[in-house]
């Protein structure tokens, strides 16, 4: 028999792809079970418009069987098989999707659960395997035929029997070398881990043979030795489900299952989108703060999924800093599974889901605050730092979306409350939203600054964190409204009449002034008469935009 040869770009291509295109070895499972599955997904497109064709469900599977002793891993499926010219060009011809041929052709039907299009999955194999042999009868045809191939090498073909259409995928598993093991290839348990993680919700049965041990019927506490066929995937994932037929207990236990986190989340989005961009996301708001969220260690991102399939753990293309604390998954049809690290940067389909998600996640925060204070105050205790950063850090686009979120101590209400809480009830003379800032709230109440605002009956928001000032910096104004330290200068309060009395007053006493200047001098840099002090004898205050405490913080970063 006669050996055909990859054309030589082709050889490279392969070799560079076996050895780059994937960070893990075990996804070569997932790319042979997703390959499995869009061949069972085209015959029963082709049932949809061909009526000598029915599709009955329940005769579709994938099987996934060990052989340790031959070091054989198999992956049979009922699918559509491949012809010799099949097997010929989309086996032999390297990026080269017959999957997604297919697509274009039934572009008419409804063909999108298709997950194949890169045409490189399938080589993935070669990554755990020595050898390759795909042993494959077409449906409509009556003969079979067996693809071989070491890699790089090149590939033979030859007649094969075949009862049944479908394919079956004999994976010889590589002899483990000293610093690499493929044996883990070959056991059931991480077989049935790595199909749950990747595959769990591929929509047809992955079956495998399971053994193990269990108390003998009849008997005491006899064990005997059984075997028997599981199906190991869940097949129907929680967010293709309809939000009416779930519950809060399922949302929690899918938190759980997929180790989000082990306390009770604050709340769960749920999102089906079938707009230009296709997509369903489940997301939590976290109960607590994970413990390492405020260090180097933590991780944003969310689970992403095409079509089904796990694509990526941690995406953090997905969620901006200031919604870092959010868990969760998205799933996509129209994102590609091969899609790298790299790419998703600059994939639109996946920037326009982060888009969409963060103003999710801010609309479902904000109907929180409006709608169950108490908890959204819980949330705000663990993460409202990290809303104040989004402000501070990006400020041009995460304004809008973040300055309603923001809650501060109200020196009137003693409890937290929102800028709109604080805007909505201003007098109708106050010019300005007062804030005043402090270590704690009370230390702020003991400032002789607040005297004068609160007893003007403005309200005053106690700013405790240092990221306060800076975020409030950052939007200058809420509702056409300024922001205004009780330590400025100009309160914007006085009279011109009061302003006119104290200047006199100060001309007038002159020489005390600069007499007290002299003394505190290299400490302060004026000293002025003041009408704001009612029960303190002096106060002090900045010149220009830089309050006091801003200072502090300032002067405490290392350089
Ligand atoms: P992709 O899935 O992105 O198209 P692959 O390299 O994974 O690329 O597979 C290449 C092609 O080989 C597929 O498009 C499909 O036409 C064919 N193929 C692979 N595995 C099977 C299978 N189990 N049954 C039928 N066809 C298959
Ligand atoms: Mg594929």
């Amino acid at each position: 028999m006669t050996k055909k040869q990859f054309k030589a770009e082709s050889k490279r291509l392969l070799e560079m792809m076996i050895n780059s295109i994937y960070s893990q070895r075990e996804v070569f499972l997932r790319e042979l079970i997703s390959n499995a599955s869009d061949a069972i997904d085209k015959i029963y497109y082709k049932a949809l418009t061909d009526d000598s064709l029915t599709f009955n469900k329940d005769s579709y599977y994938i099987k996934i069987t060990a052989n340790k002793e031959n070091r054989t891993l198999t992956i049979t499926d009922t699918g559509i098989g491949m012809t010799k010219d099949e097997l010929e060009n989309n086996l032999g011809v390297i990026a080269k999707s017959g999957s997604l041929a297919f697509k274009k052709e039934n572009e008419s039907k409804d063909g999108h659960d298709i997950i194949g299009q890169f045409g490189v999955g399938f080589y993935a194999a070669f990554m755990v395997a020595d050898v390759v042999t795909v042993i494959s009868k077409a449906l409509g045809s009556d003969e079979a035929y067996k693809w071989e191939s070491e890699g790089a090498e090149g590939y033979t073909i030859e007649p094969h029997e075949k009862d049944t259409i479908g394919t079956e995928i004999i994976l010889k598993i590589k002899e483990s070398a000293e610093e690499e093991s493929y044996d883990e290839f070959l056991e059931e348990y991480t077989l049935k881990t790595i199909i749950k993680k990747y595959s769990d919700f591929i929509r047809y049965p992955i079956k495998m043979d399971v053994s193990g041990q269990r108390p003998k019927e009849g008997t005491e506490d006899e064990l005997e030795e059984y075997t028997e066929e599981q199906v190991i995937n869940s097949m129907v994932p929680i967010w293709r489900k309809n939000k009416s037929e779930l519950t809060d207990e399922d949302y929690e236990s899918f938190y759980h299952e997929k180790h989000y986190g082990f306390d009770k989340p604050i709340k769960h989005i749920h999102i089906n989108v079938d707009g230009t961009v296709r997509y369903n996301a489940i997301l939590y708001i976290p109960g607590q703060t994970p413990f390492d969220f405020y260090s180097k260690e933590y991780e944003k991102g969310l689970e992403l999924y095409s079509n089904g399939v796990l694509i990526m753990n941690k995406c953090a293309e997905l969620l901006p800093d200031y919604f870092s604390f959010v868990k969760g998954m998205v799933d996509s049809e129209d994102l590609s599974l091969n899609i790298s690290r790299e790419i998703l940067q600059q994939d639109r389909q996946v920037k326009f889901i982060a888009k969409n998600i963060s103003k999710k996640i801010k609309n479902e925060l904000k109907s929180l605050m409006k709608n169950d204070r108490e908890k959204y105050e819980e949330f705000y205790k663990s993460f409202g730092r990290q809303l104040k950063f989004g402000v501070y850090n990006d400020f041009g686009s995460n304004k809008e979306l973040l300055q309603d979120l923001l809650m501060f101590y109200s020196s009137k209400e003693k409890k937290l409350v929102s800028l709109d809480d604080y805007v909505s009830r201003m007098p109708e003379d106050q010019k300005y939203i007062y804030y005043a800032t402090g270590e704690s709230i009370e230390r702020i109440e003991k400032l002789p600054q607040t005297e004068m605002v609160s007893e003007k009956g403005y309200e005053i928001l106690y700013f405790t964190e240092d990221i306060d000032e800076f975020a409030i910096k950052m939007l200058m104004t809420y509702n056409e409204k300024e922001f205004k330290s009780v330590s400025s200068g100009d309160l914007g309060i006085e009279s011109e009449e009061d302003q006119k009395q104290t200047e006199t007053e100060q001309t007038e006493n002159k020489d005390l002034f600069d007499l007290m200047k002299e003394v505190l001098a290299g400490k302060v840099s004026d000293v002025k008469l003041s009408k704001r002090l009612k029960s303190h004898p002096v106060c002090l205050s900045t010149v220009g935009e830089v309050t006091i405490e801003m200072e502090k913080v300032l002067s405490a970063m290392p350089d």
